[in-house]
């Protein structure tokens, strides 16, 4: 655990008591700081209550008296689409609103850890997509580097459950928009942009509120170096406002669809080659046509943000390239479950948003392609390109999968449940096909999160082979 510095004595209120409140709390009264909990669920409230924590009603009158700051969970709205009644109280009061992740940022670097050989260095990771790949790839990078590593964030543990850091550790955070927004310190060594689509909007009234969340990242401490993927016009922007000019190599750019080849330093991915050029030189290729765990452009992408990552912090192209041939991908993202007669069964239930399908979907030929659920904003227009190009045959899940259905420029097959489209994907699938998940939409119209989903794919299919 990482004992809250900074605060000890203090009256904190921790709104939200699912996993990173409970270790908010924790972390604040290992430091010596008094956590005033609540969740308007009672049955959360009675976790904390059995661990010893205190609960009081923090929607009562003067509840903020003499309350030094509030810890929010992510998954409440702070500002939009419009704030929690907490929140907007202790705002009203004029009390600093904070995360989990501005307690670890405060209390991260301590006397003790500042003294060592190598002081312990955190490297974040935040965009739209590829967060998750990304980082327990740059954890398994580190891994097969013998460099001690911890991996935390909106992925494994809570940031304020981690152990404390070794001499030389290399800390990995995935941070999503919702936590970068709060956060009061944000001082990583490195930061990662991957890529920006459109996602929560509603948290972020839009897309130059959700950009905003994401650059807080790189504005609040500025981080020793930045990776930033330069596929978008904000990467590009990003980019360009935290260097001094194209050969400044403290920003790392990314691309998959450019050859970059600026006097600065870059990492880009093209026909399935990874590149790293530095001052007009080639450094390192690496050829990613063959690497197992990380199949398709989109995860060419990420495999050059880890590799800039990595190589920011010292490890060598040869051992990151060998670590790139051991790394099994992750659950739910891109995810091979099956081969039988001649026929791939993919797992992308992570696919909850247009863009992340569209990747998923541009990954592979004659798609068999099970979609649909709760439909996010913006449409899904966006991904008729990449259906065009590779799907035989949609086959629509979800309460509103017929109106979901009729969205789609290919021909979609009205199943309405998980059993019933993979029934109808596996008879019509002929050698050569991939029975895909990447529904495109979120799943709690059927199902608690994603990863049921995803299990309930690999279980009907595995049952039926
Ligand atoms: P995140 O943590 O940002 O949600 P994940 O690594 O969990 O990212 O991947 C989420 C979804 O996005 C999966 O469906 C995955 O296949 C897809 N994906 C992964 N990397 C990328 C990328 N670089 N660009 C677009 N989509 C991606």
């Amino acid at each position: 655990m990482i004992p809250v510095r900074g605060l000890t004595g203090a009256r904190v209120a921790v709104l939200g008591l699912g996993r990173s409140g409970l270790s908010a709390a924790r972390a604040l009264a290992a430091g010596g700081a008094q956590p005033i909990c609540w969740d308007d669920n009672p049955d959360a409230r009675a976790v904390a209550e059995a661990e010893g924590f205190a609960c009081t009603d923090l929607k009562k009158q003067n509840a903020f008296d003499d309350i030094a700051r509030l810890i929010v969970s992510p998954g409440i709205p702070h500002l939009y689409p419009t704030p929690n009644q907490v929140v907007a109280a202790a705002l009203a009061a004029g009390v600093p609103v904070d995360n989990d992740i501005g307690l670890f940022f405060q209390s991260f670097a301590t006397p003790e850890s500042s003294a060592l050989d190598t002081p312990p260095r955190v490297i974040a990771v935040t965009g739209s997509n590829g967060k998750s790949t990304t980082s327990a790839l740059l954890h398994h990078i580190m891994e097969v580097a013998g460099r001690p590593s911890q991996l935390a964030g909106n992925i494994g543990r809570g940031v304020l459950d981690l152990d404390t850091p070794h001499d030389g550790e290399i800390i990995v955070l995935e941070l999503s928009s919702y936590q970068t927004d709060l956060a009061r310190a944000l001082t990583p060594d490195v930061a990662v942009f991957t890529n920006l689509s459109p996602d929560h909007l509603d948290r972020h009234a839009g897309m130059g509120g959700y950009f905003a969340a994401k650059r807080r990242l790189f504005s609040e401490g500025g981080p020793d170096r930045a990776v930033i993927g330069v596929d978008e016009a904000e990467g590009r922007y990003l980019a360009n406002q935290l260097s001094e000019g194209c050969g400044d190599d403290r920003v790392i750019r990314v691309s998959v669809e450019a050859k970059l080849n600026g006097p600065g330093w870059q990492v880009f991915a093209r026909k399935g080659f990874l590149s790293e050029t530095r001052k007009g030189r080639q450094v390192a290729s690496i050829d990613l046509r063959e690497v197992p765990g990380l199949p398709g452009a989109h995860n060419h992408q990420n495999a050059c943000a880890a590799y800039a990552a990595a190589r920011a912090v010292g490890v060598a192209p040869k051992v990151i390239e060998g670590a790139f041939r051991t790394f099994a991908g992750l659950p739910h993202r891109s995810q091979l479950i099956a081969e039988a007669d001649g026929v791939r069964y993919v797992n992308d239930s992570k696919a909850t948003n247009m863009d992340s399908a569209a990747k998923a979907l541009a990954a592979f030929q004659n798609v068999r392609w099970i979609c649909g659920g709760l439909q996010k904003e913006g449409g899904l227009g966006g991904l008729a390109e990449a259906a065009a190009g590779s799907v035989r045959k949609a086959y629509v899940i979800g309460r509103e999968a017929a109106q979901f259905a009729m969205q789609l420029d290919v021909e979609a097959q009205v199943c309405g449940t998980m059993k019933a489209a993979v029934e109808a994907a596996m008879a019509d699938a002929e050698p050569g096909d991939v029975v895909l998940l990447a529904p495109a939409a979120a799943s709690f119209d059927q199902y608690d999160s994603f990863e049921r989903r995803g299990e309930d794919f690999v279980a009907e299919v595995t049952s039926r082979l």
